[in-house]
């Protein structure tokens, strides 16, 4: 390639991959996956590879991370918070181990760590008290995030080392808290997160460190990078000191004293990496010997003595097939791909969706055409392009139908709205979704109630409105498919049961717009009953603390209506309790990490005996039981924790050492 051409290629790679490092730094919202922006990375390093004259101050090959925000205060790190070079084959890995053992004679042994996809912290500790947590920014100066920081439970406030201490680690949020915010963020209409990733980086940089707390995220550090009067010779030597703190290790990382044994880590964990309870996007390999990595030293981007191997990117081309429509609770028409099945990280994907009709027309996506899939977050699969030079000529556009397919009635774009709704409330497909919403564990809780079940009640007939599940009788149940005397028993009394439900529970159930489960409660607790609720103003509802404009309109719009009037004067002559029962007893103190939590204890505690924390923590509505299982939320690690300890975080359970214990109670 000519210079001039070069020069100009340089120049557009920098200034697009600049703008996506924005957008994935500073914005949290990357507007193209990650394997994109490292295929156009590797171009460019290509390119600067071949004419060192043209590399620029600008270049993201020599610079780490993005700016700091300017909503935080600036915290410059004394010794610089780096990138790592990546390895993205078994031929870079053992490029690597050769250049790390070249120069020396002595063998070099390696620690291999999961690469956590959150975003590296660096956490300062002074006299044993945690003064300052900050973001990694440009490297050199990061964001104050220290308040936020502070609500990630895992985190010592203080620890038993004098002097300064300043670690490093990775902020995360677990699958479990992905789902459940992303689940949120969709009832309320919000634009869900790409990934864990962004989540986690959104969450920590909020301005509200009480929007941090809700978020549950966690912790795992891995480094250091100050640390007074340390005498450690080796990673794997620190990284067990920083366990003995009371810090939170993650327990997966392995030493290797050949490449061999690197390389079969890091199949077992390409392999692996489903099972785990939080998101990984590769392995990183460490000199383990701290004097050799000081040997190796730095380039200006990354220490020269660390590689992270990255996974590949879990993207698979198939065909599809249809595009199927499905019906909301809310009645919003969404698209779905019917696609040739095709594995993707270990599970086959045979659907994905499209979202709505616009980003239909944006991709170009034709019935018929090949497609390039991608498991988002690696869970839900998504529509990443469209291979039009795939094509024959045989592939169909796709019209969205006018009218609804499951009632018939005209389909409607509300105003400022993508999505497509049918507004036909008896439409029979929206009266399902409702239904199995109102089953649901959040909403009334009825066992032996699931999906399935509702969907063969509805196409029997047995049921059209959420009254009707009152009026099931033995007889027709047990003609059902699968539903045998037992089985059915149980239905009827977990329906009974049911009925005693105090009011946030039927509130949340019957689905409306943007009432979620949180807003249900408030509204009970505030209202204490539906008359008084049905009654109440939009002015009543917005004086309530955590109701808006929006959450207030919904409910006057809804209870406004006479089908609602209908369905729930249908439910009191039922006898459904329309009350708020008052706090239960786990959840009297609702607001305590404790409330509906269960808890193990284990090792030996230095403040408390086993009974005080026991009572403790049960008098702030937790459970505490004896042995660590998938149920246990919290474990409480006191001085030698054994086995209890390993499985807990074989489980990926939160472990907090006694002193975190004893800031919630002081608390
Ligand atoms: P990186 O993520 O490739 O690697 C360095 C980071 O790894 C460290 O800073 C640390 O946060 C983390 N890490 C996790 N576990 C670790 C462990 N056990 N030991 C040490 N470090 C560990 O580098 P980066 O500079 O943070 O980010 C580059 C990444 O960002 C790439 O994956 C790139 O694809 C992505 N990116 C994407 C876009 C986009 O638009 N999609 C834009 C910019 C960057």
């Amino acid at each position: 390639m000519d210079k001039q051409k070069a020069e100009n290629q340089i120049k557009a790679l920098v200034e697009l991959l600049n703008q996506y490092g924005y957008e994935y730094y500073v914005l949290d919202q990357p507007s193209v996956p990650d394997a994109e922006y490292d295929e156009l990375l590797r171009e460019l390093r290509q390119l600067e590879k071949e004419f060192p004259e043209l590399i620029t101050d600008d270049s993201p090959t020599q610079r780490v991370g993005g700016k700091p925000l300017d909503a935080f205060k600036k915290v410059q790190h004394n010794v610089p918070m780096l990138s790592l070079s990546n390895a993205f084959n078994e031929q870079d890995l053992r490029d690597f181990a050769k250049r790390a053992s070249g120069g020396t004679e002595e063998a070099v042994t390696f620690v291999c760590e999961l690469k956590i996809d959150g975003l590296a912290i660096s956490l300062t500790y002074e006299n044993g008290k945690f003064v300052r947590g900050a973001t990694r920014g440009d490297g050199n100066t990061g964001e104050d995030i220290t308040t936020n920081l502070k609500t990630i439970r895992s985190i010592p406030l203080s620890i038993k080392e004098r002097g300064t201490l300043e670690i490093r680690g990775e902020a995360f949020m677990p699958h479990k808290s992905f789902l459940a915010l992303n689940e949120a963020r969709e009832e309320q209409e919000e634009e869900p997160f790409a990934n864990p990733r962004n989540a986690a980086a959104g969450s920590l940089r909020q301005l509200d460190p009480k929007i941090a707390a809700k978020r549950n995220l966690d912790i795992f550090l891995y480094g250091v990078g100050e640390w007074e009067g340390s005498a450690i010779s080796s990673h794997g030597e620190r990284l067990e000191k920083l366990k003995e703190l009371g810090f939170k290790t993650n327990p997966e990382w392995k030493k290797c004293s050949t490449i061999e044994e690197v390389i079969e880590y890091v199949t077992y964990w390409t392999k692996e990496r489903p099972n785990l309870s939080y998101e990984i996007d590769g392995i990183v390999v460490k000199v383990d010997n701290l004097e050799q990595q000081e040997e190796l030293g730095y380039t200006a981007r990354s220490p020269r003595w660390a590689i992270a191997y990255k996974f590949p990117a879990e993207e698979a081309i198939t065909k599809l097939r249809d595009i199927e429509l499905s019906i909301g609770r809310t009645g919003v028409v969404t698209p779905t791909a019917i696609l040739d099945p095709v594995k993707i990280a270990g599970s086959t994907v045979q659907r994905a969706t499209l979202h709505n009709e616009d980003l239909i027309r944006e991709q170009d996506i034709r019935i018929g055409d090949t497609l390039v899939i991608k498991k988002a977050g690696d869970i839900i699969p998504k529509v990443v392009r469209t291979l039009t030079e795939k094509r024959t000529g045989e592939e169909k556009e796709f019209q969205m139908p006018t009218d609804c397919p499951a009632c018939g009635s005209e389909l409607v774009r509300l105003e400022e709205e993508v999505a497509l709704r049918c507004i036909n409330p008896n439409c029979p497909a929206q009266l399902m979704e409702g239904l199995i919403h109102y089953v649901s564990r959040n909403a009334m809780n009825i066992d032996g109630l699931g999906e399935k079940v509702v969907m063969q009640l509805f196409q029997e007939k047995l049921i059209h409105t959420m009254a009707d599940l009152y009026r099931l009788e033995r007889e027709e149940l047990l003609r059902l498919e699968r539903m045998g005397e037992k089985s059915v028993t149980n239905l009827l009394e977990s329906i009974e049961a049911s009925k005693e439900n105090s009011l946030e529970r039927l509130l949340f159930g019957l689905g409306i717009r943007f009432i979620g489960a949180k807003a249900a409660k408030t509204l009970a607790m505030e209202f204490k009953t539906m008359d008084a609720l049905q009654q109440a103003t939009f002015d009543d509802l917005i004086a309530v603390d955590e109701i808006g404009d929006k959450m207030a309109d919904s409910i006057v719009q809804y209870f406004s209506e006479d089908k609602v009037t209908e369905l729930l004067d249908d439910l009191r002559s039922l006898n459904l309790n329309m009350e708020y029962n008052g706090p239960r007893k786990s959840e009297a103190d609702n607001d305590s990490i404790f409330a509906g939590k269960t808890v193990v204890l284990t090792g030996k505690m230095e403040e408390f005996t086993r009974n005080e924390a026991k009572e403790l923590i049960e008098s702030m509505g937790g459970a505490v039981t004896g042995s660590v299982s998938k149920k246990t939320d919290i474990l409480i690690a006191g001085i030698d924790a054994g086995s209890k300890y390993d499985k807990a975080q074989k489980l990926g359970i939160d472990i907090w050492n006694e002193q975190q214990l004893k800031t919630v109670v002081e608390e």
